[in-house]
């Protein structure tokens, strides 16, 4: 079945980074089939982690087959070649934590905050989520040294879930807690060097886990997020619970709210587990961050990370009507580049996600994909020698040739924007430091807070 699946992993022993055995029992968990963690056992050793049905039943792989994978695109330096282009390129930060944290402390000057994410995902070799382990420590510790107390991004699939082959050298008995291990080390790290982490959302299937995983980090931890996507019908029932659970040990929940990437498809005869078309999907966007707003507790940080303009206007509109919770707008480094100066102008601080590492090129396709307009914009600022007449073709060539590479269609439909919503927004931010100065209101502070 395709989905959140139900099903929980046998009994299992946690055991801490070091190996030690710390008996935790993952948290209740939002699952809106009712299902719970075991019980632990007396000897407080058992547990039992939400299990992830395979990526590859899901969505969760979209785009795989396509020339991209061929041998000889390696072989011939292509891959290479393409991944050294886009390394540099608006969207992506360069191939090294040093230019990611560059990147981030640019933006912590001028006022706004960062997200740091190495990129990849689905990763099946141990030894490579060791050396993501190595880069990811790399990157905190260097944030750390350097005064960058922002934050990183991460996800299960590159830490550890989706090894095969697994061969445990004390870090746990199966893959879900070696993954589980390996994020609490970084958080750890991480809170140590005043370092934020959020835990991204990948496709359906590791919802159940994703949500476990951060819940018991943020409990202990109290520097770590996770996100709610509009396109999944679960994130309604998600975030209210979320809203609602006394049990984060004094720290607050923290979620990004976002449309949702990843494409969920309904099976026949099953209950539908996402929302399709583009239009339903923001309407449930739109829908979670009203709720977000209307039923949250005073003092919640909402974060919504959309580059679509009727969203953000909604988001401000809120965070106005509701001075005692905090919004954080939060966009792609390189996307909608005007309506983040605008944002900025009027005071209004955008956290950047900030993506760095080699593996750019799959990363920057499907941004393309989100965009003919931005495809055009990127394909002229990365090819600057195509002559200006064709590059208004570029996206249809953009188009022609990403289901060759990545053996998928693009859905460049799917992103269209909102040009009345553009307009009311622009409007709106033009007014907005004057309504503020008459109503005595100080603005956002640099973490998206909203002065009172
Ligand atoms: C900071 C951040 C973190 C995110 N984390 C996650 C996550 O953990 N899990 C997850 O499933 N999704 C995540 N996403 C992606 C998100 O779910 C959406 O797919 C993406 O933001 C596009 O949705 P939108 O709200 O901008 O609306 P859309 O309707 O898709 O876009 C609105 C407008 O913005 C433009 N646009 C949007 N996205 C892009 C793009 N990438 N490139 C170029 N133009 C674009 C389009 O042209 C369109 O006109 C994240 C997004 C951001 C900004």
């Amino acid at each position: 079945m395709t989905g959140f699946g139900v099903k929980r992993e046998g009994q299992t022993n946690r055991t801490t980074a070091s190996g030690g055995d710390k008996g935790r029992v993952p948290p209740a968990i939002y699952n809106q089939h009712g299902v719970e963690p075991r019980p632990p056992k007396p000897n407080g050793k058992d547990c039992a982690w939400p299990q992830i049905n395979r990526p590859e039943a899901s969505g969760a792989k979209n785009g795989k087959g396509g020339l991209i994978d061929a041998k000889f695109m390696k072989t011939l330096g292509i891959e290479a070649m393409l991944n050294n282009i886009f390394a540099n390129s608006q969207w992506v930060a360069g191939k090294t934590a040093e230019s990611a944290v560059n990147r981030g402390l640019e933006l912590q000057k001028a006022g706004s905050p960062s997200i740091l994410c190495y990129l990849g995902e689905h990763i099946a070799e141990q030894g490579k989520v060791e050396d993501m382990m190595k880069e990811y420590t790399h990157l905190i510790n260097l944030m750390g040294a350097k005064g960058l107390t922002t934050s990183i991004a991460v996800r299960p699939s590159p830490f550890g879930s989706d090894v095969k082959n697994y061969a445990d050298q004390g870090k746990g008995k199966t893959v879900l807690d070696y993954c589980y291990n390996n994020l609490e080390t970084l958080v750890a790290l991480a809170a140590k060097n005043k370092v934020s982490v959020c835990i991204d959302m990948e496709a359906l299937p590791f919802s159940d886990y994703t949500l476990a995983t951060y819940k018991a980090l943020q409990k202990e931890y109290g520097n770590v997020s996770t996100v709610l996507q509009g396109n999944v019908r679960r994130a309604e029932h998600d975030l209210r619970a979320m809203l609602k659970d006394p049990d984060f040990g004094g720290h607050p929940p923290v979620f990004r709210l976002v449309k949702g990437i990843y494409k969920e498809a309904n099976e026949d005869g099953m209950e539908p587990v996402a929302y399709t078309g583009y239009d339903n999907i923001h309407a449930n966007y739109a829908k979670l961050i009203g709720i977000a707003f209307e039923e949250s507790p005073p003092g919640t940080r909402i974060v919504v990370a959309s580059h679509h303009d009727a969203r953000i206007l909604e988001a401000l509109k809120l965070s106005e009507r509701h001075p005692d919770k905090q919004l954080e707008l939060q966009m792609l480094m390189g996307v909608r580049t005007d309506l983040m100066k605008n944002l900025r102008a009027a005071g209004i601080p955008v956290t950047e996600y900030v993506p760095y590492g080699p593996n750019a090129f799959a990363y920057s396709a499907r941004r393309m994909a989100k965009s003919p307009d931005f495809a055009n914009a990127i394909m002229a600022d990365t090819f600057k020698s195509v002559p200006a007449p064709i590059r208004p073709l570029m996206h249809k060539i953009v188009e022609g040739a990403y289901p060759i590479l990545f053996g998928s269609k693009l859905n460049i439909e799917a992103a269209r924007g909102n040009s009345e919503a553009a307009a009311e927004l622009e409007q709106y931010l033009l007014e907005l430091p004057a309504r503020r100065g008459a109503a005595g209101q100080k603005g956002f502070d640099g973490m998206g807070k909203q002065g009172a």
